[in-house]
């Protein structure tokens, strides 16, 4: 695990403090996108197909002083767009750091060289550098040459200067275990803290739509990375049953609202990666009126082959916090890479539609578990 103990005892102490006090649904990471500009256009993003106006409006800086409150996450987590566009982040992130916040800065570099002194080490900051693998995959998954050594350069500047710096790695179809595996050793001898991989989220609105992996695949991907990974030292900012589940060893519902996300244009519902469900004007509202039940890969078709960390991330912290000594074994013996995987989830949505209509092109169908 690459996240320094002081951080890790002051999420603990607010986890704590949430099962003392009940509380069923709390948020860990608040996902605070104050613009959707960036000065990229990279192939599987989510966010950059909005009209001119949308992407010049931003949150301010007594906007995100406000989500920060209102939310009372432990740590904060600035995607975009590119955060460093945005001529308020220097206050926006010293803000945060007074409330005594773990902030994770996300960004694709390309600013970074040219705005670091407007920023100080604290152990409050860390800057999430976007890197997707080694130069061609990523000078690829952005679409501009370049992007990849520019990155490298801002990583090395960074850690030279003493912030704490991670790297931000997507997965895309074409990857196999070992250029991953390349990948990792390679940004560990960067001298970063540690690196957090996921599969891209097939977001109906990215420019390229052939580029995602899907189901099984992405298990056995996962489970090929940490195989040649039990060899290696990497530092993996996951839980370890997170890192299990993104294995196929664990059989998890979503929990979104471990996650919130607050933009220019509201709380989102439920989670970041799905722009048309709606928004709540409040982080309460959110809570409250957001029909959590209808989300997670087996209940929403658009949910079907997530398994983004906005949204089982938590899952897999709130199940260590109640498997202790299943999250203990994980952790020392590292995800399972053979055996048998669980279940695909089975899609509730098909069943149910399937029930409703009692007949497909007039033939009677029986639905059975
Ligand atoms: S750097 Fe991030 S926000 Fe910008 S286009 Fe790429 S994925 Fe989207
Ligand atoms: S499964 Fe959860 S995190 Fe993934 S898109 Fe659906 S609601 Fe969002």
């Amino acid at each position: 695990m690459g996240v320094p103990l002081r951080q890790q005892i002051a999420v603990g102490s607010y986890l704590l403090k949430q099962k003392l006090k009940g509380v069923k649904k709390y948020p860990l990471v608040l996902m605070l996108e104050p613009l959707f500009r960036c000065n990229l256009a990279c192939a599987g993003c989510g966010k950059i197909d909005y009209p001119e106006d949308v992407l010049d409006q931003r949150l301010s800086f007594e906007q995100c002083m406000q989500a920060v409150d209102e939310c009372g996450a432990p740590m904060v987590s600035i995607p975009g767009g590119e955060p460093l566009i945005h001529k308020e982040m220097p206050q926006i992130i010293a803000g945060i750091i007074a409330r005594k916040k773990y902030v994770y800065l996300c960004t694709n570099a390309l600013l970074l060289k040219k705005r670091i002194d407007d920023y100080t080490p604290s152990p409050y900051l860390t800057f999430s550098i976007h890197l997707d693998g080694m130069k061609e995959r990523h000078d690829a998954s952005v679409c501009q040459d370049g992007v990849f050594d520019r990155a490298v350069e801002a990583i090395k500047l960074c850690v030279a200067r003493g912030f704490r710096v991670t790297v931000n790695c997507t997965l895309f179809q074409g990857e196999t275990p070992q250029d991953v595996a390349e990948f990792l050793d390679y940004a560990m001898e960067l001298g970063i803290e540690g690196a957090t991989i996921a599969p891209g989220f097939s977001y109906e609105r990215a420019p390229k739509q052939d580029i995602f992996i899907k189901g099984q695949d992405t298990k056995k991907l996962f489970r090929g990375i940490f195989e040649i990974g039990k060899k290696r030292n990497w530092k993996l900012n996951h839980s370890k049953l997170y890192l299990d589940f993104l294995a196929g060893n664990q059989d998890y519902a979503c929990t979104p609202w471990g996650n919130p996300t607050r933009n220019i244009f509201g709380w989102q519902k439920p989670c970041y990666l799905l722009p048309d469900e709606g928004y709540a004007s409040s982080f309460q509202e959110l809570l409250d009126d957001t029909p959590w039940e209808k989300y997670g890969n087996s209940s929403n078709p658009k949910c079907a082959q997530c398994m983004a960390h906005c949204g089982y991330e938590a899952t897999a912290v709130e199940d260590t916090l109640q498997h202790p000594l299943k999250a203990l074994l994980a952790s020392l013996k590292g995800p399972r890479t053979t055996g048998p995987m669980v279940a695909e989830p089975t899609p509730k949505w098909v069943t149910e539609e399937l029930k409703a209509r009692k007949t497909i092109g007039g033939i009677p169908v029986r639905v059975e578990r």
